[in-house]
């Protein structure tokens, strides 16, 4: 885990953990602001008309309204109009209000519109006046018949003992009140035993209609003294009548009913009317009943305000001051609503600072946890960084440990190849000069001369290795030392190059030298090494150059230097590998399996010696482009001259792809024998071992020896493992997979000594194996075993015709021989699958052609897919038996078999088995088992 990491995610954490503080605080906030915002009621009154009493509901409906913040009221009133209250209500209904307070203005004018109201459901809440159905949500009214009786009893009261001559001005006749308030009234004088109602006549509640009235019905009961009005206005009008008729206030009493304080309770107090009954205006009960309705909580459906008692001369006054302070108290309202809205303004605005104060606080403390959390995250982090760290130090210093321990190792190691080469050197001088000596001596036989040629050869290449090898260490440890002389560049380089000539002609690689730039040019240098450098720059041309291609050899004169440049048409290098072919032991990956990969080392420890550089050109698959350049030093007059100095030890000592065919005139009756060897030395050693014994055929390479092995059928190939183009083990699975060269035993030579190297060869179908160096005895032995081993195999095979005849072919693949014709001389002997297979398909077709004469040994051949000489080779190989041989044996089996059966003639078997004569048959039969059929059948078959 990074640092950063930790920081990201920290990071994320915070930003979540301080929104969700923030959006709990807002919600916090939004939850008091939305205490204020509840639903808003919009209550409608429609009036039947305009006066005192309703201006005082209309007062005390606005004061209750006030005093919920959440209630709007509009008020209409409709003048006594009917039609234009029905107007008004069908508006209010229009508009949305959400309940209607309605005092309808005639019972049965307005109860149409107020029952389509309530049927949309709209509450409706009908008030003072009645309506002529059921269809309304509340009823509310003040007791009229009870307000009749009062005034009936007051009025006996306080005319007793004189006898009460009543004139009665009613309400709009029609209107509920009007009618409720007569009943009361005439039911209450009815009882009074001294009353008498004069007259009742409609004022329809207005006074000057009153006052007509008064006038006309004066005139006609002068005896009225008392007067019944049902409402104030209409006993001021009355009075107003009576004064002018010359009456005084004592002849006739007024009695009103509504008791406002403006009009009836100031009449009283003036002494214009006598007294009046307070008719109950209750505008707060409205507004109530409409809230308890709209919240759906309980109300009384129908309600009934009871009647209060006669305001008269006794507390007219008080009343009057009472309602004075009461609408002084009702003004203060407005002012009070005004200041409390202010205070809640302020409350909110407090409550949302405070909300606002808290959501910081919390983001706040949120974001302090989380600095904590992050600090002590931190310091975890660092901690562990620091335990990490002390970790890498000891690591570092282990790996700096190790580093030494390797550097010592590898310099010891190097020591110990030093030492040995050093001790190597003096032995293999003290065998080179005898070797040499021995080779020129006279009376050897070629071959022994040839042995010894190679002896020698192969001597200096070990000479060479040596030498290289010491020199490189020199350089490594500073000791290695030029020793300079004067030399003409062209010509020397022009030498060394033409001793390769042979080599690449043998390659048939084309050699192109052309020195002839630096002919002449005097250089001072160490001979001896550039030739080292030259002679290294072309062995690797030639080494990696395929035949058919070109190696040029150039050199170039400059400013002050010279150079050599060799270029090739080879395989190439690739660019991530060109930085590295300098490095000692370094071997591009996939080149040929031999070298030592020092060779490029030394050339180059060798060109900076002499202060010059070597570069390198490639591409894969094109070719490479070495090129040395080494300046022309000044210093000529030290040197000395040595014109004459030519490679004389450094003559190209090559491995060569060398292929030896068929030698012409070749013993027949030796066995063939493959060698597959890359190098022309090793080639050489054991074509001339295995001639005593071999006719000997060799190949350079695998796929050489794939494609010579299938041309000739040898009886043994013996094969290296390490070869270029193919190696050992890819050439024997080949090989043991192609059905004409399966049986062929193959040896493989290797210097590898690990069982793991020798377990890869027997899994490549290898037959044997053996190291390199080897004693050629044992490798006589060996390619003998494995002949003998063949034979005896050959031998057990030899047995299958006479076991199993026609059905041979129907064997099924992959099976083996029979125990007892597999094992031969107790070891375990048998054909590989692919041999088993392809001898039962041979059996098979000859079974299935036996009774055919004209069955050829092409025809079984181009059936088994072998040219003729390949299936010649391989039955022979198999059965030791020619194929002729080898049919004729199967027919003689196949007819004895059918003799035995007893069930035909013999001229019948001698045709069934492919004869033509019947007399051959029997010659061949008595060849075959040495007695005739018919001696054959009477021996068999008993006669009958
Ligand atoms: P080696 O003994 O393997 O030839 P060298 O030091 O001479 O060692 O060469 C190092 C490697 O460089 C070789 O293994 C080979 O793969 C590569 N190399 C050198 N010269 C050439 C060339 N002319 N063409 C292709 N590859 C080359």
């Amino acid at each position: 885990m990074s640092i950063s990491a930790g920081k990201t995610s920290m990071r994320h954490t915070l930003r979540r953990t301080l929104l969700s503080a923030l959006g709990a605080a807002a919600a916090a906030a939004l939850l008091c602001t939305g205490c204020a915002e509840r639903k808003t009621y919009r209550i409608a009154v429609s009036q039947c008309s305009q006066d005192p009493w309703r201006e005082k509901v209309n007062q005390e409906i606005r004061r209750e309204a006030m005093l919920h913040d959440n209630v709007e009221v509009e008020i209409r009133p409709a003048y006594d109009n009917n039609e234009r209250q029905i107007a008004d209500i069908r508006d209010f209904a229009a508009q949305d209000f959400d309940v209607l307070i309605v005092a309808p203005n005639q019972m049965e004018a307005l109860t149409p519109v107020i029952d389509s109201v309530y049927k949309t459901g709209m509450p409706v809440i009908v008030f003072d006046r009645d309506i002529a159905s059921d269809n309304y949500t509340a009823h509310i009214e003040g007791d009229n018949h009870g307000l009749g009786v009062a005034v009936a009893r007051y009025a006996a009261s306080r005319m007793a003992p004189r006898h009460m001559n009543i004139i009665e001005i009613t309400g709009l006749g029609g209107s509920s009140p009007a009618q409720k308030r007569h009943e009361g009234f005439i039911e209450e004088v009815d009882r009074i035993p001294n009353a008498t109602l004069l007259a009742s006549a409609d004022g329809r509640w207005a006074w000057e209609r009153a006052y007509e009235l008064t006038d006309s019905l004066l005139r006609v009961y002068p005896q009225a003294n008392m007067i019944y009005a049902h409402n104030d206005g209409m006993g001021i009008g009355a009075r107003k009548a009576i004064r002018e008729h010359g009456l005084g206030e004592s002849d006739i009493m007024i009695i009103g009913i509504d008791g406002t304080p403006e009009e009836g309770i100031q009449a009283v107090a003036d002494g214009v009317i006598d007294a009046t009954f307070m008719y109950p205006t209750d505008g707060w009960r409205l507004v109530r009943a409409a809230l308890a309705v709209l919240r759906g909580e309980p109300f009384d459906r129908n309600e009934l305000i009871p009647p209060t008692s006669a305001v008269d001369s006794t507390n007219a006054d008080l009343m009057l001051q009472q309602a004075a302070a009461l609408n002084a108290e009702t003004d203060n309202i407005p002012m009070l609503r005004d200041r409390l809205d202010d205070v809640r303004d302020r409350h909110a605005t407090q409550t949302r600072a405070l909300a606002g104060t808290i959501a910081v606080l919390l983001g706040g403390l949120v974001l302090l946890a989380l600095l904590v959390l992050s600090l002590r995250k931190g310091r975890k982090l660092q901690r562990e960084l620091g335990e990490r760290n002390a970790q890498l130090t000891v690591e570092q210093e282990k790996q700096k440990e190790l580093y030494r321990q390797l550097e010592e190792a590898t310099r010891s190691k190097m020591m110990f190849y030093t030492n040995i080469s050093h001790d190597l050197r003096t032995p293999l001088t003290l065998i080179a000069d005898p070797v040499e000596q021995v080779s020129r001596a006279k009376g050897l036989t070629d071959e022994q001369r040839g042995l010894m040629k190679i002896a020698d050869r192969n001597v200096k290449i070990l000479r060479r290795l040596i030498n290289q090898l010491l020199d490189f260490r020199k350089y490594e440890n500073d000791k290695l030392e030029l020793n300079k002389s004067r030399v003409s560049f062209g010509e020397c380089v022009g030498e060394w190059a033409e001793s390769f000539a042979e080599a690449a002609k043998r390659r048939h690689i084309t050699l192109d030298i052309d020195t002839g730039a630096t002919r002449g040019t005097e250089v001072v240098i160490d001979v001896e090494k550039m030739e080292r450098v030259v002679f290294n720059l072309l062995s690797n041309a030639l080494k990696y150059t395929p035949a058919n291609g070109t190696v040029t050899l150039t050199t170039a004169k400059g400013d002050g230097s010279v150079a050599v440049q060799i270029a090739d048409t080879g395989q190439g290098i690739a660019k991530d590998e060109i930085e590295s072919i300098f490095d000692r032991y370094y071997r591009v990956r996939g080149t040929a399996p031999y070298g030592s990969g020092i060779g490029l080392a030394v050339t180059k420890a060798f060109v900076e010696l002499h202060n010059g550089t070597i570069e390198v050109d490639s591409t894969v698959g094109k070719g490479s482009v070495f090129r040395v350049t080494i300046p022309v030093v000044d210093d000529q007059a030290e040197a000395p001259v040595d014109s004459n100095r030519i490679a004389t030890t450094l003559a190209p000592v090559d491995e060569l792809d060398v292929v030896t065919e068929l030698p012409v005139g070749h013993d027949p009756h030796k066995p063939l024998a493959l060698v597959v060897e890359d190098n022309r030395d090793m080639q050489s050693l054991l074509s001339t071992v295995l001639s005593r014994d071999y006719t000997v055929i060799c190949a350079p390479n695998g796929s050489q020896g794939v494609r010579m092995a299938s041309k000739h059928i040898p009886d043994l190939i013996i094969c290296d493992v390490l070869m270029p183009v193919m190696n050992g083990l890819e050439c024997c699975s080949l090989l043991k997979g192609e059905l004409p060269t399966s049986h062929i035993p193959v040896l493989m030579l290797t210097a590898c000594t690990l069982d793991e190297q020798r377990v890869q060869g027997y899994a490549h179908g290898a037959d044997s194996y053996l190291e390199k160096p080897f004693n050629t005895d044992v490798l006589l032995t060996r390619c003998r075993n494995l002949l003998d081993n063949r034979k005896r195999i050959r031998d057990a095979v030899r047995q299958l015709p006479a076991e199993t005849p026609a059905s041979a072919g129907r064997k099924p693949r992959g099976a083996k021989p029979a125990p007892g014709q597999a094992l031969a001389a107790g070891m375990p002997v048998q054909l590989q699958d692919i041999d088993n297979d392809f001898y039962n398909a041979f059996l098979g077709l000859v079974a299935r052609g036996l009774g055919d004469p004209e069955l050829s040994i092409e025809r079984l051949a181009e059936g088994l897919g072998l040219s003729q000489s390949q299936f010649t080779r391989k039955i022979k190989a198999l059965t030791n038996y020619t194929p002729v041989a080898l049919v004729r044996m199967l027919r003689m089996h196949e007819g004895r078999r059918l003799l035995r059966a007893g069930q035909a003639s013999i001229s019948e078997v001698a045709y069934a088995v492919g004869f033509t004569s019947p007399a051959y048959f029997a010659k061949c039969f008595q060849d075959a088992f040495g007695q005739t059929p018919t001696e054959f059948r009477n021996m068999e078959v008993p006669q009958q």
